[in-house]
């Protein structure tokens, strides 16, 4: 296991915060990590989309069911199990993490919580064995961060409904074997129907290959043009649509996040070495103080990063025990919502500090740091721009009364 998440885990043991079980997982998640690292950086190079592979290796290791019971196929891991997984998966790149984060959160948690038992068998469980793929549609290109102003519809025809609209930066869209679209329809309100993939009325209009970074991450913009859904897919109630897409989000945030921290732990091994290797001045560049100041500083910003994931994992693991708790829910909430913040914020400035740390040479995507700093951006933008989420944190303390964003 690489060195400072090996230290994370031991700590965790010690302190008695996670337990075997949890170990089991972090030791899988290692597995898969170490089989994926050569092709992850190799499709990196080349910005080839590799989807399809990364997807194997963790089916190989069951990781796709990660959060899902055993009953329905999945490895019915913990808050703790998640958080350690996403953080092992986050050394490799927040490429591989965008991904399994939309499969194994925004889609199954989603469905884990609002599918009724037809739908479970029929797209929870192929999701969660590795044999399918669903995306999350809710962006579209004149809505994000208020979902509120969506204009995708539905339209209620015999048996079921047909969907239209446009999708944007719709992650997995090219490989999907379904969709849950969020849309809308005057009398019924915004409702979340679940859209196999049709290949005359789903479409991938563009494969968005611009990105600044996040080159193994399959980005795209889907059409719907009266794509048939039968009336048992719509997921949940009509009018519910929005609430269930927090539920993903809820769980996701947290995935990114731990993400997050795996990518700084990667940073500072990368950083550590180099202050030992590399010579200037006759010396190596760790025995000069501004580079010792670096060092120190991203070491602060891996731990802050890692106790906010480490609560936002305790507060999800207590919520998961008593879902029916609203307090409950609140706090873990909250406790993800800062992960995320505080996490991806770290990221960023920790890639950052690597990047400069090694010089012209971490400059590039031929470095693990340089890949990092262009990838861990995106992630204070997706799934909540950090901008709303410190929205949300501040009405939460000062009351529903200054809520502005919920
Ligand atoms: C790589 C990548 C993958 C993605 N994958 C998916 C996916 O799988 N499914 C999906 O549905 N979406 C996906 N997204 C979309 C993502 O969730 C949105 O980009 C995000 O919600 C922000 O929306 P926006 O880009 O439209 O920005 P906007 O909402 O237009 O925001 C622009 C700026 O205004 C700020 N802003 C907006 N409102 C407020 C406010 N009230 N107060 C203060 N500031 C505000 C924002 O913080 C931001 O800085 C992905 C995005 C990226 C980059």
């Amino acid at each position: 296991m690489e060195s400072l998440f090996q230290e994370h885990v031991d700590e965790l043991r010690d302190r008695g915060i996670i337990n075997d079980e949890n170990v089991q997982f972090a030791e899988l998640a290692d597995k898969a990590a170490e089989e994926m690292y050569l092709d992850e950086v190799d499709a990196y190079i080349r910005h080839q989309i590799n989807v399809k592979q990364q997807f194997a290796v963790l089916k190989k290791y069951g990781l796709l069911g990660l959060q899902v019971p055993k009953k329905y196929s999945g490895l019915e891991g913990d808050a703790f199990s998640f958080s350690l997984v996403f953080e092992r998966l986050g050394q490799v790149g927040m490429g591989v993490v965008t991904g399994f984060d939309v499969q194994t959160c925004l889609t199954e948690a989603t469905l884990l919580k609002w599918a009724n038992e037809e739908q479970k068998q029929k797209y929870m469980v192929p999701l969660a064995k590795g044999d399918k793929m669903m995306s999350f549609c809710l962006t579209e290109p004149g809505e994000g961060s208020d979902p509120t102003s969506l204009q995708t519809r539905f339209d209620e025809v015999k048996g079921g409904f047909e969907v239209s609209g446009e999708k944007y930066l719709i992650t997995n869209g090219s490989y999907a074997d379904a969709f849950i679209v969020f849309c809308r329809n005057k009398e019924r309100g915004i409702s979340a129907i679940l859209v196999d993939r049709d290949d005359k009325h789903v479409k991938v209009e563009t494969e968005i290959k611009e990105k600044l970074g996040l080159f193994t991450s399959d980005t795209t913009l889907l059409k719907f043009d009266r794509a048939f859904a039968p009336k048992e897919n719509l997921l949940g109630k009509f009018g519910e649509g929005l609430k269930l897409a927090y539920t993903g989000l809820f769980t996701g945030r947290l995935g990114i996040a731990a993400g997050c921290v795996g990518a700084i732990e990667d940073c500072l091994n990368a950083s550590l070495s180099r202050a030992r290797e590399r010579v200037q001045f006759g010396k190596a560049i760790g025995k000069h103080q501004m580079v010792q100041h670096r060092i120190a500083v991203i070491e602060q910003q891996l731990e802050a990063a890692r106790l906010s994931v480490d609560r936002g994992a305790y507060w999800k693991k207590k919520f998961d025990s008593n879902m029916m708790d609203s307090e409950l829910r609140k706090r873990a909430d909250h406790a993800i919502t800062l992960a995320k913040v505080i996490a991806t914020g770290a990221a960023s400035k920790a890639a950052d500090n690597a990047v400069q740390m090694h010089g012209g040479s971490g400059y590039s995507i031929l470095s693990s740091v340089g890949r990092h700093y262009i990838d861990v951006r995106a992630s204070r933008i997706y799934e909540g721009t950090n901008d709303v989420l410190e929205l949300k944190l501040a009405s939460d303390l000062l009351g529903k009364d200054f809520e502005v964003y919920r």
